[in-house]
């Protein structure tokens, strides 16, 4: 090769050139300059140890034609020749013949930069489509003319599938953000918004235009703002990355708050720095009335509940009408501020203002509402705590109800209407809500309701029985203004629906009570006077009889005992004789007791009172019965305390009742052969003195016990049964109580309590 000198000459790379000082040889050459040639010569070397690359490398010349191009081009695009237009080579695919269009033009390359694009071509043997990225490299001479363009090609194909994927991605992500009816936003690391979907325009009313570069803090309302929930939100993104579902309130263009519920996550560039954070804010608001519904209900159910549960279970037709004024009004009821009861008055043929409750004037309401506040606890509690005061806080309404009264007969009252027509009627500002009603009137005597009540907007709610109108309850929040709505319209209706069954439940629960009690005084009168009637009729049968007997005996007896005595006295001789004698005045004392038994039972003698010492009525007893005792070998004591008071009493009566009660303790040891044991004990008590006779004879069965006071109830062969009855009807008569343990095989004790006599009655006896 035949070197003649060395050539400067300068190939561009992006954002430079660099200078190359070649050595170069001429020869002779038709078409390109001599700068080419030399360019194509130094590519020819390159080529061999680079030619392996997948690289697409070509040289054009001034004139637009190809000069060169490299080992990988050739293979991949078998139609290209050199010298070939290069316009004829139009996204690498070539014409098969060049044409007319693309013959080469004479003119000059104006090129100067350096520039990249992408073709689309078909390359390769089988002629598939790739994106092939090209560098424009010109070769410009030193003065700067552009000698020809060195283009360097790489196959992107695959990124650009990528990124063609990805746009498609970025375009269907923007489609969904765009149409969104969430708020999608975007925000920077200081919280400003730096982009704003359409569903963000519609939620909050801002276009995007006003709100970009703004602090988001514009849509947080104050008191959220005062709470800390910024910081909130952002100390959870920062330990977790991200915010789901989080409930809150956001502010409205206009000034309104809107419930949202919040999702977010941080978001991060390709280097993991944060660059802001993404927002999605789904309006619930609808969802938020639906469920702030549903618990309205709920609460208003529970409410009526819990009232029903309370009034249900009073009886006093008072104490339901005052819990009925509470539950309207307390915390947890129906929250009026005021409740009125005009009740009907049967006799007067009037409704009647009958009790209220709540606050006379806004300085009471405070004052009231503040005590139910501070007792705040279920309705229950309150309706416990609170007694309607008619003296102080309630003092004020109750006065005014006094004041509503309307004859009954006054059709076209309102109260009348309301209370016939079992109808609900709200009014407001004077004038009664819905067009079905007659031309009603609010006067009461020369003023009317309105003024009575100090109140124009009110609900007025009927309470009626089955059988007949009650009264009607009236409700207002006078002193709050509170609109009234529907729904505690629809509630009072509701309760004062309920109030009437209670009522009404306690009325027939009255009823009924009254006749259980009078069916029970029927029934015990009957069985009083059924048993008196038996006994009376026994003692008839039996007095009339033995009262005959009785006289009959009575004068032979008595001097049998005055012979038997005199016997007694005379012959103390022999030994014999004297026991006969003895053996007879016993008897006799026997009959004379049984006869006066029968005496006393049939015809029971009035006490002939004075004053007794119970003691020595029975000592006198137990003397009389001594031979007895000794005979049947019972051990006898007797612990007679002294009492200060005499009885008032008839001394021979009481004598014949002890002796009873002594001669059954006797009989009941008859079977007995040692141990038998007799105790009498007196013992004074405030106002009686208590005597107790016991023995350890063989008791009485627990079944019997309720029957040894019945006359003629006796359990022996030879008994009469009539000794407790007659027992029974001196202590009495005596104000006194006869009662009786027993325990079958340990023996019996009697209790006999008498009270002691009064100064009154121990000053008759004096004079
Ligand atoms: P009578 O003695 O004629 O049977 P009472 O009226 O005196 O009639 O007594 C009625 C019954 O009470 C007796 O039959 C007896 O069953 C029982 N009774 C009374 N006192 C005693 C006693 N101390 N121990 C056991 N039973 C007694
Ligand atoms: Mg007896």
């Amino acid at each position: 090769m035949d070197y003649t000198g060395c050539r400067l000459f300068r190939i561009a790379a992006p954002g430079k050139s660099v200078d190359f000082l070649f050595p170069v040889y001429y020869y002779a050459q038709k078409h390109g300059s001599a700068m080419i040639l030399e360019v194509k010569e130094i590519l020819q070397v390159l080529d061999r140890f680079i030619g392996h690359y997948p690289i697409y490398f070509y040289l054009v010349d001034s004139r637009n034609t190809i000069a060169w191009f490299n080992q990988y081009m050739g293979q991949n695009l078998p139609e290209m020749r050199l010298g070939q237009p290069l316009e004829c080579f139009k996204g690498f695919s070539p014409c098969p013949e060049p044409c007319a269009e693309c013959l080469p033009a004479e003119k000059k390359f104006t090129h100067a930069k350096v520039e990249k694009n992408l073709l689309k071509a078909r390359v390769g043997p089988a002629g598939t489509e790739r994106y092939i990225e090209f560098f424009n490299l010109p070769i410009l001479q030193p003065d700067g003319q552009v000698e020809g363009v060195l283009r360097l090609g790489i196959d992107v194909t695959e990124d650009e599938k990528l990124q063609e994927a990805l746009r498609e991605t970025e375009k269907l992500f923007k489609a969904i953000v765009d149409t969104s009816a969430d708020a999608v936003i975007f925000l920077d690391n200081e919280d400003r918004i730096l982009s704003w979907n359409k569903g963000a325009e519609e939620i909050f009313g801002y276009s995007a235009g006003e709100i970009i570069g703004k602090s988001i803090q514009m849509l947080v309302p104050k008191e959220v703002l005062d709470f800390g929930e910024l910081d909130y939100l952002h100390e959870v993104l920062s330990a977790k990355g991200m915010v789901k579902k989080f409930e809150t309130r956001r502010l409205h263009k206009n000034g309104r708050t809107v419930y949202v519920d919040i999702s977010c996550s941080r978001v991060y560039d390709e280097n993991g720095n944060l660059i802001g954070t993404s927002e999605i804010l789904k309006d619930i608001e609808d969802r938020k009335h639906l469920e702030f519904e549903l618990l309205r209900t709920i609460h208003e159910l529970s409410k009526l509940n819990q009232l029903n549960e309370i009034i249900h279970r009073v009886y006093d037709e008072q104490d339901i009408l005052r819990i009925i004024l509470i539950a309207i009004t307390a915390g947890e009821g129906l929250r009026f501020n005021r409740s009125f009861i005009i009740w009907v008055d049967k006799k007067e043929q009037m409704l009647t203002g009958h009790l209220a409750i709540g606050p006379a004037n806004p300085e009471e309401a405070k004052r009231i509402w503040g005590e139910l506040h501070l007792n705040r606890g279920f309705l229950k509690d309150i309706v416990q705590a609170y007694k309607i005061d008619l003296e102080g806080a309630d003092r004020g309404v109750n006065e005014i109800v006094q004041r509503v009264r309307v004859p009954l007969r006054r059709r076209d009252h309102i109260l009348i209407h309301a209370l016939h027509q079992k109808q609900a009627v709200q009014v407001k500002d004077r004038q009664i809500l819905g067009s079905k009603f007659p031309a009603l009137t609010f006067d009461i005597d020369d003023t009317n309701l309105f003024d009575i009540l100090a109140s124009d907007t009110m609900v007025i709610a009927p309470v009626y029985s089955k059988k007949e109108p009650l009264g009607v309850i009236i409700a207002d929040n006078s002193i709050s203004r509170r609109e009234i709505s529907i729904e505690d319209v629809e509630s009072l209706k509701l309760f004062a629906n309920q109030a009437s069954s209670a009522i009404e439940n306690a009325r027939l629960y009255h009823a009924l009570e009254e006749r259980i009690s009078d069916l029970q005084n029927a029934y015990r009168q009957l069985a009083e006077n059924q048993e008196k009637l038996v006994r009376a009729e026994k003692l008839a049968a039996i007095g009339e009889m033995s009262a005959k007997i009785a006289h009959e005996i009575r004068n032979p007896l008595v001097s049998i005992g005055g012979f038997a005595r005199l016997i007694e006295k005379k012959i103390a001789e022999p030994e014999k004789t004297r026991k006969y004698a003895e053996i007879i005045k016993d008897q006799v004392d026997n009959l004379e007791n049984i006869l006066n038994n029968i005496l006393s039972a049939a015809n029971p003698p009035k006490p002939q009172k004075r004053a007794v010492a119970i003691n020595h009525v029975i000592e006198q007893v137990v003397e009389m019965l001594g031979t007895a005792l000794q005979q049947r070998n019972i051990e006898f004591s007797a612990e007679l305390q002294e009492t200060s008071l005499p009885i008032f009493g008839d001394e021979r009566l009481l004598h014949q009742a002890f002796l009873n009660v002594f001669k059954n303790a006797i009989e009941a040891l008859d079977g007995r052969l040692e141990g038998a044991m007799i105790r009498v004990t007196t013992r004074p008590c405030p106002e009686y003195v208590e005597v107790q006779i016991s023995d350890n004879g063989p008791g009485i069965e627990t079944g019997l016990i309720s029957k040894i006071f019945q006359a003629f109830f006796t359990t022996k062969s030879r008994g009469t049964g009539l000794g407790l009855a007659v027992v029974q009807q001196i202590v009495e008569s005596h104000s006194g109580r006869i009662e009786v343990k027993s325990q079958p095989n340990e023996g019996t004790t009697f209790y006999i309590r008498l009270p002691f006599a009064t100064e009154a009655a121990a000053e008759t006896v004096e004079k």
